[in-house]
């Protein structure tokens, strides 16, 4: 299931990505979520095929994950991929970026968190960690308790 809902929540007319491809928040099995991957923004791969973490690192890591289970959440901070129009390459997200999709991505992690209760929260990566870190501190979400953040998995 994807949370295509939660992208008109974005302020897409104000951020510099407006025109890129969304890419939206994916819950792999209706039946419930026993890991949530809140990760950084799709890459090229992602975009291609319209659905997260399906690139080089997201097989990786699906890889390992889906040993255990497929009862995953796929979040990005981003819905859509920060790109250097000079290099032609995956660039970080801009703060203005990250502002501009920040309702979306509280909307997703609200949504997965309070319905489904997943075991483990994984967040990769040092953007995807300070969105974190700012929803702990704004206690936005009392009902949910991130005990532990992780990055660069
Ligand atoms: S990154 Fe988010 S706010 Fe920016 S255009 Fe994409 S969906 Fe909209």
């Amino acid at each position: 299931m994807f949370l295509e809902q939660n992208l008109c929540l974005a302020n897409c007319e104000s951020c510099p990505l407006k025109n890129s491809k969304k890419v939206s928040s994916l819950i792999l099995d209706d039946s419930g979520v026993d890991v949530c991957i809140v990760g950084q923004s799709p890459g090229y791969e992602e975009v291609q095929q319209g659905r997260p973490f399906c690139g080089r690192s997201g097989d990786l890591i699906n890889k390992i994950l889906q040993q255990y289970t497929k009862k995953i959440a796929y979040i990005n901070v981003l819905s859509c991929r920060p790109l250097d129009t000079v290099t032609n390459k995956d660039r970080p997200p801009s703060a203005m970026e990250v502002k501009c999709c920040r309702a979306r991505l509280d909307s997703d992690i609200d949504y997965v968190l309070t319905k489904f209760l997943p075991k483990i929260t994984l967040v990769l990566g040092v953007i995807a960690k300070k969105e974190i870190q700012r929803l702990v501190k704004s206690k936005k979400f009392p009902n949910i308790n991130f005990s532990e953040v992780n990055s660069g998995v």
